[in-house]
Order: structure tokens, then sequence, then C-alpha cells
């Protein structure tokens, strides 16, 4: 297998969700300053749960990003230990169409389902 190919897909994954981390950092501070001022000018509390809101939904993705991220950074590591697109539930190797779909997968789609089905 050519897991040079996978490198690369990986390494654009990771500078993607990167991105979308910083941008999410970027965003809470922004509204968190926005929201103080509004609350100076008037106490809408309707206004302010949305903002609540909003805040928590950009924190539950950046949860997942941080997570995806997590999972990006172990795919490459087992590039470098030359484990890649080994299923790790049967130790089978993860089609290759998969892993370019999605190529930080660890386990083959047969296990994949089974493990969704539980
Ligand atoms: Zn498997």
């Amino acid at each position: 297998m050519d897991t040079e190919r996978f490198r690369k897909l990986l390494l654009d994954e990771r500078a993607r969700v990167s991105a979308t981390i910083e941008h999410l950092h970027e965003s809470n501070s922004v509204s968190l300053e926005e929201e103080t001022e509004e609350e100076t000018y008037d106490n809408h509390l309707a206004d302010s749960a949305t903002a609540t809101l909003n805040r928590e939904i950009d924190y539950t993705l950046e949860e997942s990003s941080e997570n995806l991220l997590g999972s990006v950074n172990s795919a490459l590591e087992r590039i470098d230990a030359g484990t890649y697109g080994t299923c790790e539930r049967c130790g089978r190797q993860i089609a290759e169409e998969r892993l370019e779909a999605i190529p930080y997968a660890t386990r083959c789609i047969d296990c994949q389902r089974l493990a969704e089905r539980a």
C-alpha cells in the first residue's frame, strides 16, 4: 500500500482541522467580548440565552475537532510505525477506498458496522 499518499491526506486533514480549531478559539473570544458590551446597553435575556447556546455549539464543535485531530495524529503515528491500514479489532487490511474516505479509520468496515450495531 502507498502509505505516503495517505500521509499526505492526513497532513491535509490535520491542517484543515487545526485551522478550524483556531477559528473556533477566535470566535469564542470575540463572542464573549460582544456579549459583555451588549449587556451594558440592555439586558435582553433572550439574546444572552442565544449567545450562550451558540457558544455551547462552538465548544461541542471544538471538542469534536480536537478528537478528530487526535485521530489524525495517531494515524500518522501508525504510518511511521508501519501498522497503518490494519484493523485494530480483527487485524485485517482496511480497504483502501475506505481509507481514502476516512484516512484516520482504525477499523475495517465490517468491524465498524459491528461496533455501530452494538
Ligand atoms: Zn476488522
